[in-house]
């Protein structure tokens, strides 16, 4: 899959790409023409991550056992967080690299 550089609009396959990122929370790639910075699936990365923190949060409130009588609300809202994330690893595979937010 060929990726384009948000910057200079250069197609490189991602072998070309000369350094990856992956301190931050997205996966940063640098472009082999012009050195700009970009990540893919900047979007999607935020609803997965917020997808998988509902998760958390709702097994952490079950766990401890706190407002035991709303557990299967919260194992409800904590599948549904699990799904959005599936979800978007599934679409995010398929989706273009996101423009450069600044
Ligand atoms: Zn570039």
């Amino acid at each position: 899959m060929k990726v384009t550089c948000p910057h200079c609009q250069e197609k490189m396959s991602p072998k070309d790409i000369k350094s990856i990122n992956k301190n931050s929370i997205y996966v940063e790639k640098q472009c082999p023409s012009c050195d700009g910075w970009f990540s893919l699936n900047k979007r999607l990365t935020k609803i997965k991550t917020l997808g998988m923190t509902l998760l958390l949060i709702t097994s952490l409130l079950n766990i401890f056992g706190i407002k035991s009588e709303y557990s299967i609300v919260f194992s409800s809202i904590g599948l549904v967080g699990v799904l959005v994330a599936l979800l978007i690893t599934f679409i995010g595979k398929n989706e273009k690299v996101d423009k450069p937010s600044q």
